[in-house]
């Protein structure tokens, strides 16, 4: 047991003061029924079984553990090693979660899947999991999301997945999140609300981050396997924060670990334009939750910008706000410039095309490698493959 994870959350899913329910007392009801359904499934052969060959058979895990050997030689201090989690069935960790939520939903009988995305990621993972699993799917997508993103949307569609246009307001995530949250309050004794992320009410930080863990527990495994020790840095961006905690929880008592979490700088910490919530925000609530969070004076959050459209929230895990008020995890930032060159650089000395959101863990990682000797190690989670993101690079970089 992690003396930063023991008894965390708490019965009413607070880590130190972050996290819990800000709902009616309704919806309480709905989120602990969660909460004991989950407790109570995951202990069963059958669901953990399943998962397990799940996970391996078809999302293709262990993902491994890679050196990169040019991009340490190009840098010229500590060694460089990415976790694969690109490697994944759909291509980013997001699979892990989405597989176990709709399990979960399954086993609890639940008929439907509900969910908001913007970029469309978090819309795929789930559709693709609902298909595997055989339940009904219905993503909300604000209408100027589904012009931009059309990839995704296709993808959803075929992977028949029902796309619910969100017309209303700003046409993106934010009242995406609205019409699907009102959508699964007309009916929350047969629908599941899904999460992307270690975020949300109370019992979606602790389920998201568990079904996550796998990274972690994988990654230490392998390394120490491959090097004989742990490495003296891990490190992962942070958007709402799954893959982040999903690799830190098994590092988390390791105490001569350093963590870093890295968050985007965007256009930098000195403009609106950033969405570095730990590094900026001050204690605040959002969707259900309290958090640190980037917020107006009245308690608003406040828009966000990042160049990686996965790591774009105004708040962020409960027990990443924990973390960095008990400076067991360290968060810092990479920006957009920093972020394209890690980019670029990772592509063309590794062959490893990365997602914009991994890119700022990797921009991080290329910034303190020089200043560690050749026998530290930094291990990089690298979230996921940047398909999504190449038209789009390509453009901006006029390649
Ligand atoms: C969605 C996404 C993220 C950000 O989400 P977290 O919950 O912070 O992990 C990071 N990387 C990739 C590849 C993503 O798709």
């Amino acid at each position: 047991m992690s003396k930063y994870s023991v008894g965390m959350p708490d019965e009413k899913g607070y880590f130190g003061e972050y996290g819990g329910q800000l709902l009616p007392p309704e919806l309480v009801e709905v989120m602990n029924g969660i909460n004991d359904a989950y407790e109570e499934v995951i202990k069963t052969d059958d669901f953990k079984n399943e998962m397990q060959e799940l996970l391996s058979d078809y999302v293709g895990r262990p993902s491994p553990i890679y050196f990169a050997r040019r991009l340490t030689k190009k840098l010229a201090g500590a060694k460089i090693f990415f976790k694969r989690e690109d490697l994944n069935h759909t291509g980013a960790h997001k699979i892990n979660h989405c597989l176990g939520e709709a399990l979960l939903a399954k086993y609890m009988g639940k008929t439907k899947v509900l969910a908001e995305t913007g970029a469309g990621q978090h819309g795929v993972a789930l559709a693709t999991a609902c298909a595997l699993v055989g339940i009904d799917c219905e993503i909300h997508m604000g209408e100027i999301d589904i012009a931009k993103e059309h990839p995704n949307v296709t993808k959803m569609k075929i992977l028949g997945a029902k796309l619910v246009p969100v017309g209303r307001g700003t046409k993106t995530l934010k009242d995406a999140v609205d019409s699907a949250f009102e959508e699964y309050l007309k009916d929350p004794v047969n629908s599941f609300y899904a999460i992307g992320s270690v975020v949300g009410p109370h019992p979606f930080p602790k389920m998201v981050r568990d079904f996550q863990s796998i990274v972690g527990k994988e990654a230490k495994e392998q390394f120490l396997a491959k090097e004989g020790k742990l490495p003296d840095v891990v490190m992962a961006c942070v958007g709402g924060g799954s893959n982040a905690i999903g690799l830190f929880t098994a590092f988390l008592d390791d105490e001569d670990v350093k963590i870093i979490g890295v968050e985007p700088a965007g256009k930098g910490l000195n403009t609106d334009d950033h969405a570095a919530t730990l590094t900026l925000g001050t204690k605040g609530a959002i969707h259900g939750f309290e958090c640190y969070i980037l917020q107006d004076d009245e308690g608003n959050p406040l828009p966000v910008y990042s160049i990686a459209s996965g790591l774009d929230y105004p708040g962020v895990g409960p027990q990443h706000s924990l973390l960095k008020d008990l400076k067991r995890v360290e968060y810092k930032t990479a920006d957009d410039k920093e972020t394209l060159d890690a980019f670029m650089q990772l592509s063309r000395l590794e062959g490893l095309i990365p997602a914009l959101e991994s890119a700022h863990a990797v921009a991080y990682a290329m910034k303190i490698a020089p200043t560690m000797s050749a026998d530290q190690s930094i291990l990089v989670n690298l979230s996921g493959r940047g398909d999504k993101d190449a038209d789009f690079v390509a453009d901006y970089l006029n390649l």
